[in-house]
């Protein structure tokens, strides 16, 4: 059988076949990308999954609008108010079935064939999978600590002349990285003064450890004039709350967004009217601020322990920065003393030795990092934590 062409510029990720060994009885993973099951709110979401279908459950098992179902387009309007963000109403917004669709969206409104793209160097995998699938050159622009290099992204955009820029500003994945609020104004320039648009995803963005990370890109658009105008933000519930509910949004200018409306319409219609009158009713019973801080508090306890763990059983082969927010550790084999530098070989290691975690090579569109890797702190407690990294340490040698 022939298929599509265009399936040639993209594999199946060397991750999912990681994750094939995971069956291993007995192993510790810190390479999955999920939150914790053991932290949804089922008791909550019970009770707005019974309150949709009791008011109005012709609604609720209807199809619906592509839009989005105007409740909860409300709801999550009012949801971004409360974090900063102004002027964005219901009607400035679409309910997406996850902020992937937001993506694979975007890619279709926007990306021909041959078009470039730049996202950062490292990023999520399934967005450079998407946007090469319609046939984008994903080029890098290198980060640091305090995320993207604004004076590297500058110059690539300048060179490149891309169709947009992809960002992951708060937390990223893989890096964790949270770009800095000096930075985050000069994106919003680079985007108005070139004309390029910048998509900000946004899934971690309420996942902070201490002190409340800086606004939201699409927040901040409001004091950069001319910005907003060239501003995507991709939000998701399914960090915070429930990835199996697949509800995410996406805000965009008017006519982009009119033209993912229009996609999404021939991809599946809408997102599910069952799942976003749940969600809807969960956010309007007023139980999202409680279900954050305790979402934060277990993943704050879990990254402490983690860092102090790497620090203890891994000394100076790794290095990396205590991530302040998010669901990842980003770090580096320093090859010390002459221990393993190559991080798919230590994955290797590391699985016989019952602990899993994903290299960072996959994770870079062009120009890999084979030292790097992503250690995931969301699903282990404290105590598989030690356990894990202690294994890690001995598969380190
Ligand atoms: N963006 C990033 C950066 C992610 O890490 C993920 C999930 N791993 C997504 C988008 C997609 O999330 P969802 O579709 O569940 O909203």
């Amino acid at each position: 059988m022939q298929f599509a062409s265009r399936l040639d510029k993209v594999e199946t990720s060397a991750i999912r076949e990681l994750f094939k060994l995971l069956g291993k009885p007995g192993i510790i993973s810190f390479a999955g990308g999920f939150p914790d099951s053991a932290m949804f709110d089922v008791e909550g979401l019970r009770a707005a999954s019974q309150a949709a279908l009791d008011n109005n459950p012709g609604a609720a098992l209807q199809y619906g609008a592509t839009e989005g179902f105007d409740p909860l387009r409300a709801e999550l309007a009012t949801f971004m108010q409360s974090k900063g963000v102004g002027g964005v109403a219901a009607q400035d917004l679409i309910v997406t079935t996850g902020s992937q669709q937001a993506l694979d969206l975007l890619g279709k409104t926007m990306v021909n064939p041959g078009d470039k793209v730049i996202v950062e160097g490292p990023t999520f995998l399934a967005t450079i999978q998407c946007f090469r699938l319609y046939g984008a050159e994903v080029i890098s622009a290198p980060i640091d600590a305090d995320g993207v290099r604004v004076d590297r992204l500058e110059q690539l955009i300048v060179e490149h002349r891309p169709r947009f820029v992809y960002l992951i500003p708060t937390f990223g994945n893989p890096s964790g990285a949270l770009l800095s609020l000096e930075r985050r104004r000069r994106v919003l320039e680079l985007a108005a003064r070139h004309e390029v648009l910048v998509i900000e995803d946004d899934p971690y963005g309420d996942l902070y450890f201490g002190a409340t990370p800086p606004p939201s890109l699409l927040a901040l658009s409001a004091d950069v004039p001319g910005s907003r105008a060239w501003l995507a933000y991709c939000g998701s519930l399914s960090k915070v709350l429930s990835p199996g509910l697949r509800i995410g949004w996406l805000v965009a200018p008017e006519a982009l967004l009119a033209r993912a409306t229009m996609c999404k319409q021939f991809s599946d219609a809408h997102t599910s009217t069952f799942a976003q009158a749940t969600a809807a009713h969960y956010l309007q019973a007023g139980r999202m601020p409680a279900t954050l801080a305790q979402v934060r508090e277990v993943y704050a306890a879990r990254a402490q322990a983690m860092g102090e763990a790497l620090r203890r059983e891994l000394g100076d082969a790794i290095e990396f920065t205590q991530p302040q927010g998010g669901l990842f550790f980003w770090a580096r084999l320093t090859g010390a003393g002459g221990r393993v530098a190559d991080a798919g070989e230590f994955a290797r290691r590391a699985i016989e030795q019952g602990v899993a975690f994903v290299p960072g090579a996959p994770f870079f569109a062009t120009e890999p990092d084979t030292a790097s890797l992503r250690l995931s702190f969301a699903t282990a407690d404290e105590p598989k934590i030690a356990e894990g990294v202690a294994r890690l340490g001995r598969a380190l040698g």
